[in-house]
């Protein structure tokens, strides 16, 4: 039997419109949510560092993929009791696992057709620029003169937005008409001309109803300072969110004035757990960096919860996410072990 290999050329993609329906009817084929198309120009006002053409200047259309964080991902932690799931599951799996296999296979189809394709995800790690933007220092220097320092970043909830694929809510996270905050992001860059897909523009998702603000355990989210961008002549505001803060808190950390005996970090002595961590010290990393142990709970599950009762996402359930008084954790008292607790100590008899 002759060798056997993919079909090269197989489709047209002179014509822009068609093109488009192929790429998204491809993409959801693959494993994407949702998908949508922004032209290049959208990106024209994007700060050097985050701009697309300085990694493919010839690009003439981003694809925008969205992949659904499952509810029940958040399900263990919401009950207090299974908190890997999230951070391997909902995050770290997600970004690292599946979402690549999507992205590439969709870039693949289109390289199949002659032109060239850019699967982008999470790979941040070697970025320039730090969580605010500005540049490392002594971290890498440009290969030509005017160029952007390696690595370049795209801003992947920016790229959603620019994408068609929802809004970007007061929380700042990217939320989709679909699943609301519960969305991780992939992107292509290609230079094929798709056509694209109208800045999303249906049932208003993020109302300002400061329910993230309330929950996230850090208080990183202000209610009264805001950041105000133009986005493809869009004006679109977040909350400035204390990114530095997020960053201990959704690891489940409180930081101490003082230096603690025992830390909950052992590379930051002023920190202990917080209320909305169960673990005496910060479990270790899954796929690379999951480790949220504050399971979202102001950016994420607070903003689904709000959003699910006022019934604009399109994922519907049956029951509702919250089912229980919201649980926290008295560091105050010492917990005496299992043989204090009858029902634990039953399950160890069975
Ligand atoms: S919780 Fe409310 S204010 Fe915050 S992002 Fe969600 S909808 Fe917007
Ligand atoms: S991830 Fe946790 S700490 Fe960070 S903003 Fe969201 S709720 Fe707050």
């Amino acid at each position: 039997m002759a060798v056997m290999s993919r079909n090269f050329g197989e489709f047209d993609f002179s014509d822009p419109k068609k093109a488009a329906e192929l790429v998204k009817k491809q993409a959801l084929a693959f494993g994407a949510d949702a998908v949508g198309i922004g032209s290049i120009d959208r990106w024209n006002t994007a700060p050097l560092q985050m701009d697309p053409k300085q990694i493919m200047p010839e690009c003439k259309s981003i694809i925008g993929m969205v992949f659904r964080v499952e509810r029940g991902s958040l399900r263990g932690v919401e009950e207090g009791t299974y908190f890997s799931n999230y951070s391997a599951m909902g995050y770290g799996g997600i970004t690292y696992l599946y979402m690549p296999m999507t992205v590439i296979n969709l870039a693949k189809f289109i390289e199949d057709q002659g032109h060239e394709a850019v699967p982008y995800g999470h790979q941040s790690d070697w970025r320039g620029i730090d969580g605010v933007g500005k540049l490392w220092p002594k971290y890498s220097r440009p290969t030509r003169p005017g160029q952007a320092y390696p690595d370049v970043m795209i801003q992947l909830r920016i790229a959603a937005y620019l994408c068609g694929l929802g809004e970007i809510g007061y929380s700042k996270m990217f939320l989709s008409p679909q699943f609301g905050p519960r969305n991780r992001v992939g992107i292509i860059l290609t230079d094929v001309e798709l056509e694209p897909d109208p800045i999303y523009d249906g049932p208003q998702l993020c109302n300002k109803c400061m329910a993230c603000v309330r929950a996230c355990p850090g208080h990183c989210i202000p209610a009264d300072k805001t950041i105000k961008v133009n986005l493809a002549g869009h004006e679109v505001e977040w909350a400035d969110v204390n990114m530095d803060g997020c960053d201990m808190t959704f690891r489940g950390a409180q930081m101490t004035e003082k230096p603690e005996k025992d830390p909950y970090m052992e590379e930051f002595p002023n920190s202990k757990p917080g209320s909305w961590s169960p673990f005496y010290h910060k479990p270790r990393n899954l796929y690379n960096t999951g480790q949220a142990v504050c399971g979202a709970r102001g950016c994420t599950r607070a903003c689904m919860i709000s959003l699910e009762a006022r019934g604009v996402l399109q994922n519907k359930f049956k029951q509702k996410f919250r089912r229980r008084p919201e649980w926290s954790v008295d560091w105050s008292v010492e917990d005496k072990g299992p043989e204090s607790d009858a029902s634990t100590s039953k399950s160890k008899v069975d």
